[in-house]
């Protein structure tokens, strides 16, 4: 049965050399791919209502019967016009088509028909200009609307679908073992593909879908998950002690539950059979680098060495700052190792790391790249890194002795994505705000509002607060550093005249960057402008108003990890989004911002608005291509799905019992098309 699906696409009726040229188009070469082609959306032509109350222009399905045969009318050369009239038995209406002769002889006077189309006219003179139309009697409920391509329409599509159904046998052999099926009440494959293509109704078609949504993700699951147990070897730098209170008493504040849920679940991991390989996933301000530093602390407490890599220099000197701060109480030696420091001071480090005099090492990813040699390296942390994918965490795992891997991401990526694309990833999130937290005031203005803004900026730093404005952008490929500084010119010569103003562009150099950071952190500073390059990461409490400029020039996630560079403290904090933008999914935008400040709800949104395509295509994940589950909806399944990949996998590692062959076939295909060949 199995090669019923491998079948080649022409052996389906009406479907020949040119149309199989079409389908390959789709990527459909076989009866089985066909069948896992699913529609893109559906037309509900179920529940028809009259023509006297259809609203108008809008798209309405109607009963109606033929009174007269179309009738032809020559308009110009090439433009021919049929024109008829239908009831519903109360009102009547027009139906206008061009150009098609067909119609003639497939609307029969006398016949009833439902169509679809947009109803236009006035109240009392109805029309419809080429409205789509099916004969009354065994019309389908809801009609399937496929994925096209120029040359094969939606229709054509779902006659070859017809007729593939016609080939298969009625009892079609099942991917889902029987008593997954009945545990999860998830219906039968032919069921679920009838229904999917063809639903008998709005219920039916949730049915199908749910099935095969499940099935789907319990497959990408099933191949996610084998490729992390592969890279799962014995765990040789085994954690003997959790010294994790210890740590605690170092912090100048009570860690939240969430951290400390993080960090024993870490901890677990490293005191366990296999290396970790975990993601902290937190929004801006949740406190994911006291949980690295905790962890760090440990991992040394326990005779080993930590690295710890930021993206970027200023965050990697931050980091050295705080943690330095912390760990040297304990006696703990921390180094900084970044590329713009002198080959004299790099040597130094890189020796301390040889020898094990150095205990925990800061840096950017320069840090594993260039000859760094450790003498005991137990964990790497990588700090705001989800651009981080697969291969590169697998590659990391083969240093040294496969360290414990902890992975810190900036920005909170939906629970479903991440599940997904951190697939070979244990999870941990912070779900909560260190205490005294306030919700941080957004407000969206236009540019003409700039002014009574920068009043309300001065008011803060006239008491010794301070604050970031996010200088305009210039077209692309153009310096920042021209609109840096011409922005801090504007307010140096305007408003700002009497307060310390730094700059920061992505002109500077590692060290001049730095020190500007230094002089904001000291508050030795009021005012930072800059460009986007305080994005990510920077952390200083005492800053509590940012201005962004042309707002609508960022994505929502971008936008949320810019207003959380405030709101760090316990003071109250502002973020003021400046825009002119009319149009509406810019507007979108800034409202999402206004209203909330929860980063999951941001990056759902975020979802929503820009579509998964998007997400995914800018990214590489290299993830496989899902045909019917989709992100931003079926959350609760994947959990679903996740935990049977988990069962499935404990008890048949390599899917080999017979129930299982099904949905080894079916990861082989899924996870061919992205070169993850891996699978047989
Ligand atoms: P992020 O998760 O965005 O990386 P950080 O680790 O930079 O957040 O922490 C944000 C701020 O919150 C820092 O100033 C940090 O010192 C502080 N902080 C972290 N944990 C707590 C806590 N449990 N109680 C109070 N303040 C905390
Ligand atoms: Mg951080």
């Amino acid at each position: 049965m199995a090669s019923l699906f491998n079948m080649d696409i022409k052996t389906l009726k009406g479907v020949g050399e040119k149309r199989a040229a079409l389908f390959h188009k789709l990527g459909v070469d076989t009866v089985g791919a066909l069948l896992r082609l699913y529609p893109r959306t559906y037309e509900d032509w179920s529940t028809p209502v009259s023509i006297g109350s259809a609203p108008l222009n809008e798209v309405v399905v109607v009963r109606g019967t033929v009174l007269s045969a179309p009738r032809e009318q020559r308009i110009r050369k090439g433009m021919t016009l049929y024109k008829t009239q239908v009831t519903d038995g109360v009102q009547d209406m027009t139906l206008t088509y061009f150009n098609n002769p067909y119609v003639q002889t497939m609307l029969r006077e006398g016949e009833t028909y439902r169509f679809r189309g947009k109803m236009t006219g006035t109240f009392t003179r109805r029309e419809m200009t080429a409205p789509d139309f099916a004969p009354d009697e065994g019309c389908a409920p809801i009609v399937p609307v496929y994925p096209q391509t120029v040359g094969l329409s939606s229709r054509q599509i779902g006659s070859a679908v017809r007729s593939a159904f016609q080939l298969l046998p009625e009892l079609l052999r099942d991917p889902l073992p029987d008593s997954m099926r009945q545990s999860h009440q998830l219906c039968q494959l032919r069921f679920a593909l009838e229904n999917v293509h063809f639903p008998g109704s709005m219920e039916l078609l949730q049915i199908a879908r749910r099935r095969l949504v499940f099935e789907e993700l319990l497959v990408l699951q099933l191949g996610l998950l084998s490729i992390k147990s592969r890279s799962r070897v014995e765990n040789r730098l085994r954690l003997e002690r959790d010294d994790s209170e210890a740590f605690y008493r170092l912090l100048p504040f009570v860690p939240t539950n969430a951290q400390k849920r993080a960090v024993s679940e870490a901890m677990a991991d490293m005191m366990g059979q296999a290396p970790m390989s975990r993601l902290i996933q937190g929004d801006v301000g949740s406190g994911k680098t006291a949980v690295a530093a905790a962890l760090c602390y440990c991992v040394i407490q326990n005779g080993m060495q930590a690295a710890l890599m930021a993206p970027t220099e200023v965050l990697a000197r931050q980091h050295e700052r705080s943690l330095s701060g912390m760990l040297s109480q304990a006696g703990i030696q921390t180094a900084l190792l970044t590329g713009s420091m002198t080959a004299k001071q790099k040597r130094l480090v890189k020796e301390g790391l040889a020898s094990g005099e150095i205990q925990l090492v800061i840096g950017t990813h320069a840090l594993l790249t260039e000859e760094v040699t450790f003498q005991r390296l137990g964990l790497v942390v990588t700090d705001e890194q989800h651009r981080f994918g697969v291969a590169q965490r697998a590659a990391l795992a083969q240093k040294g002795e496969n360290p414990h891997l902890l992975v810190m991401s900036a920005t909170p990526i939906p629970r479903t994505l991440a599940l997904m694309i951190f697939g070979d990833l244990d999870i941990s999130i912070l779900d909560e705000l260190p205490p005294g937290r306030q919700k941080i005031e957004t407000f969206a203005i236009t540019s003409d509002k700039r002014e009574r803004a920068f009043g309300y900026v001065k008011k803060h730093l006239d008491r010794g607060l301070q604050g970031y404005m996010i200088c305009p952008l210039i077209e692309e490929g153009v310096s920042d550093m021209a609109s840096v500084t011409e922005y801090r010119e504007m307010l140096e010569q305007g408003a700002f005249s009497q307060y310390r103003i730094g700059v920061l562009h992505g002109r500077m150099k590692p060290r001049e960057k730095d020190a500007v950071m230094a002089q904001f952190s000291a508050g030795e500073l009021d005012l930072l402008v800059s460009t986007t390059v305080v994005e990510v990461g920077v952390d200083v409490p005492n800053a509590v108003i940012i201005l962004i400029e042309n707002a609508e020039r960022y994505g929502l996630s971008q936008l949320h990890q810019l207003r959380g560079r405030v709101g760090r403290g316990t003071e109250k904090s502002t973020c003021i989004l400046v825009s002119d933008a009319q149009n509406p999914e810019a507007l979108a935008r800034l409202r999402v911002m206004c209203q909330t400040s929860d980063g999951f709800r941001i990056a759902d949104e975020d979802l929503k608005l820009r579509g998964p395509g998007d997400f995914f295509g800018s990214r590489q994940h290299g993830l496989p291509q899902l045909s019917i589950a989709d992100m931003a909806q079926d959350v609760q399944v994947l959990k679903t799905a996740q935990k049977e990949a988990q069962r499935i996998l404990r008890e048949d590692p390599e899917l080999e019992q017979p129930e299982h062959r099904g949905l080894r076939g079916e990861r082989r295909q899924l996870f061919e098309k992205v070169g993850e060949g891996a699978f047989t």
